[in-house]
């Protein structure tokens, strides 16, 4: 996820008043991974973002860590499925999600236009082929500008790599209706990126992703001192000579290769002469 995106939003979200909760969540699904390594960061970089957005309390949610150290989608049944007004009314659900649903309800509520929380982004994965995806709802006018926002400046978000397409896709529904967790504050956005399942065996998430200028540019030539990866807390870490001044790189982001046991997220090859036979 290009935390560019998440810029955008909450700059939008700037603009409400007074001091209100924005709450960035991930792991609503637990075997999708990019959220919850976002939040990671955004937990690093907490006093960088109080000091840039002052006017709102950025708050990040872990949602169902029990599913994501299972390394599964849900323990019981869908977390994303039970925020809808008659769900959290139900007293008779006993899943651990439904459970879960109510204590982040309890928490953000109460569900609706006098929730706690001003804003939640939410963040997932999709394995479709959707590039990536903002989906807000109809009933909210801040989502829908909060998602024009970041489509009118998606092309110019980030010079150092060409941007996947952006798509919004708005979804007709009563605020009572909604089932998804967003829905619970007064303004709810989901955010659906590329899968790619960085976790390595033991469940643990990668100290650092490959570095956005080097997305795209497999078989370009990559230089020692060149930007290879981007550690947890956003500084660069630059490719040390130590393969040949100049070599390759392949394979980048191949998913796989973020396995402790298959590689760092990146191949590294060099051409070679062969004699003609
Ligand atoms: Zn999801």
């Amino acid at each position: 996820m290009r935390l560019s995106t998440l810029s955008c939003l909450l700059s939008t979200a700037d603009s409400l008043s007074p001091r209100p909760r924005v709450v960035v969540s991930g792991g609503t699904h637990g075997n999708e991974y990019t959220g919850v390594w976002v939040l990671q960061r955004l937990q690093l970089r907490s006093a960088e973002l109080a000091e840039q957005h002052p006017s709102i309390a950025i708050e990040t949610l872990f949602a169902n860590p029990p599913a994501h150290a299972a390394n599964r989608r849900f323990i019981d049944d869908d977390l994303n499925r039970q925020f809808s007004a008659a769900t959290l009314a139900d007293t008779t659900a006993s899943s651990f999600e439904a459970g879960r649903a109510k204590a982040i309800a309890a928490d953000m509520g109460p569900k609706g236009a006098a929730a706690d929380a001003a804003v939640c982004i939410d963040m997932h994965t999709t394995t479709a082929n959707m590039g990536c995806t903002v989906i807000v709802s109809s009933y909210s006018t801040l989502a829908l500008r909060a998602a024009a926002f970041v489509h009118t400046h998606w092309d110019d978000a980030d010079e150092a790599s060409p941007p996947l397409p952006l798509r919004v896709m708005v979804e007709e529904c009563s605020q009572c209706e909604a089932a998804h967790l967003a829905s619970v504050a007064r303004h709810g956005i989901e955010i659906e990126v590329p899968f790619v399942d960085g976790a390595d065996a033991d469940g643990a998430l990668p100290g650092a992703v490959v570095a956005a200028s080097l997305q795209d540019r497999d078989f370009a030539p990559l230089r020692a001192g060149e930007a290879l990866f981007e550690a947890l807390d956003g500084s660069l870490v630059p490719y040390d000579g130590s393969l040949g001044e100049v070599v390759h790189p392949v394979f980048i982001n191949e998913a796989a290769y973020y396995y402790r046991e298959s590689g760092r997220g990146v191949g590294m090859s060099r051409p070679v002469e062969w004699p003609v036979l």
